[in-house]
């Protein structure tokens, strides 16, 4: 490819658009356009990126047993009213009518289409087990769609289906698809780290998600600093320490004015101690119903948690109205004793002794609170957030916090879905079985911009080899001069004919542009050809990703380069 004939419109600045740097890299190097909030055109480069992610994809999918299929992003409601989201989707789901006003919507998602497929595809044991996939484009709604490719309204999932007849061989499918991810990310050149995760709104019990490791990530996680244990924030656990004990705190529980004093700070301050020893409760609405969460208020309550334990499909907080009727105060002044709501306490809280709480009262707080003689709450449940330097649920080690992007998702789903859809298979003595379900997702499109987030310097991208556009330039420093040009075409056919994508910088322009834009786009391998050096029989191999650059004879070029190339 010539780049006088391709689109690569650099740009020198950062577009005030972009807030990290992969969406800043991804716009400077000409790989990208936004058209709207959300949505994105690819341009040549970043097209031919992604579609060396989507080989990698392809291929370890194909290696994996899974078969390709594809399955219309526009889609019926009676589906999503049968597996019962139409409604839990919400506001993310894009929905529409056709012109005989039936209600559609576009595809967030594809367990619906895929098991509605199985119903009548598959019935009997000897047709399983089953997994498909598909790449295809997926619509949703964000909230807050941003940086770039990472949070699109639309972008594209590799999505895959396993169906099996029982829990132990869906295990199996489980782990093949987890084993794929692995060699996928590996190949994109991308340091993951898996860890436990929440089900969230698809469903079933158990998952685990593919983290690209990057201060930008929008997951928290946390990792132990001695054993294999990781978590997303939404679901970790942590070894709960020693009961909290305030010494001379078992007296009798006493009545404190504290006067406008609403929040943790106020209240700690007033009282001068530590935020450990302040009860936080929280009052919200689980599935319609008040109930007090409380927690010690150097810890937040994770609502995921919260709802995955009491198995509730909403969790929110409840509004001033029923705070008043439940506590008989305002906001601010909730505490556990005397509530006539259930009470759920972080298990933190199990016999701690002298704390303080609100007393139910305006303006009125409680010290000397003891758990057990002054509140007993329904369940002593594990809801607090998990912070740096709690102890590993797993080995009691420290556990460390970091940031992450999330580029794969693995669900065992169970019968969710299939129970819905009916469907069924024979056994071998002919009876009727539920299928057993996973499903699998990786964000192609965010996997490509995440694999920028991890490989950049101040002069631009740094492509792994497996994924860049082109694996090599070359920038011949003269293309008027013939001797020059004939070197770099004749480079260019021989390498182009192994298999080796390479893109001939052919412009009239100076070094000093060639190098930059070659460096800002990110081509591994930077190969110049100038007359001097020609004249010598040599030409210059440069790695992007070091400093230093080797002269190499002519002869040997397409050798050596084909060699760094499959390395
Ligand atoms: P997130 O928590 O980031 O919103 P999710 O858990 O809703 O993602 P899944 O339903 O698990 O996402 O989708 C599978 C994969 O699709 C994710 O692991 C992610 O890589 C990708 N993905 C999800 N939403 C988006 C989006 N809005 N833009 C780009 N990729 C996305
Ligand atoms: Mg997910």
């Amino acid at each position: 490819m010539f780049w006088s004939k391709t689109l690569i419109p650099t740009l020198r600045d950062d577009p005030g658009e972009a807030e990290i740097p992969s969406h800043k890299l991804m716009l400077r190097a000409g790989l990208l356009r936004k058209l709207s909030s959300g949505l994105y055109t690819f341009l040549p480069l970043g097209f031919k990126a992604l579609k060396k992610v989507e080989l990698i994809v392809r291929e370890e999918m194909d290696k994996a047993g899974a078969m390709e299929v594809l399955m219309p992003a526009l889609q019926p409601r009676e589906i999503w009213e049968t597996s019962d989201r139409y409604k839990t989707m919400g506001a993310s789901m894009f929905r529409l009518k056709d012109r005989q006003q039936r209600d559609m919507v576009l595809g967030p998602t594809h367990e619906e289409v895929i098991t509605e497929l199985v119903s009548h595809e598959l019935n009997s044991y000897k047709q399983l087990p089953k997994t498909f996939y598909q790449i295809q484009t997926k619509f949703r709604d964000e909230i807050r769609p941003r940086f770039g490719l990472m949070r699109a309204k639309e972008f594209i999932m590799k999505d895959a289906y396993s169906f099996d007849i029982d829990i132990n061989a869906a295990d199996a499918s489980y782990k093949a698809m987890y084993d794929a991810y692995v060699r996928i990310f590996e190949r994109c050149g991308l340091r993951t780290k898996v860890v436990e995760a929440d089900t969230g709104a698809i469903g079933g019990k158990w998952s685990h998600e593919f983290m690209v490791l990057a201060d930008t990530g929008e997951d928290g996680i946390v990792e132990c600093t001695k054993c294999e244990y990781a978590a997303n924030l939404e679901r970790a656990e942590r070894a709960i320490p020693s009961p909290i004990y305030f010494p001379d705190s078992e007296k009798a529980i006493e009545e404190v004015a504290t006067p406008g004093m609403k929040i943790v700070d106020e209240v700690s301050g007033f009282f001068k101690c530590d935020p450990k020893r302040i009860i936080k409760t929280i009052i919200y609405l689980i599935d319609g119903n008040p109930a007090a969460v409380c927690v010690s208020s150097d810890r937040d309550i994770n609502e995921h948690k919260l709802a995955r334990i009491l198995e509730a499909q909403t969790v929110v907080l409840a509004d001033a109205g029923t705070i008043l009727k439940s506590t008989s105060a305002e906001v601010g002044y909730a505490g556990p004793v005397g509530l006539k709501i259930p009470v759920y306490a972080d298990l933190g809280l199990r016999d701690c002794k002298g704390m303080i709480s609100g007393a139910n009262k305006n303006d009125t707080h409680l010290i000397n609170v003891c758990a057990g003689r002054d509140f007993q709450p329904a369940q002593f449940i594990d809801i607090g957030t998990v912070k740096e330097n709690d102890l590993c649920p797993r080995c009691s080690e420290q556990l460390r916090e970091k940031r992450g992007i999330e580029v794969g998702h693995v669900f065992k789903l169970g019968t969710k879905y299939s129970e819905k859809f009916n469907a069924i298979y024979l056994d071998a003595q002919g009876q009727k079985n539920t299928i057993v379900m996973g499903c699998y997702g990786i964000g192609v499109t965010r996997t490509l911009q995440s694999i920028i987030e991890q490989s950049f310097d101040e002069n631009g991208i740094i492509w792994p080899l497996s994924v860049a556009p082109y694996q090599v330039v070359i920038d011949v420093l003269d293309p008027k001069v013939e001797k020059c040009m004939s070197v770099g075409l004749s480079l260019m056919n021989d390498l182009e004919k192994k298999g080796i994508d390479v893109i001939l910088d052919d412009r009239d322009e100076r070094p000093g542009v060639k190098f930059k834009d070659a460096d800002l786009v990110g081509f591994p391998i930077r190969v110049v050809v100038g007359a001097r050096n020609i004249d010598a029989g040599k030409i210059e191999i440069k790695l992007r990703k070091e400093k230093k650059a080797d002269l190499v004879d002519v002869v040997n070029a397409v050798e050596t380069i084909y060699n760094i190339c499959k390395t």
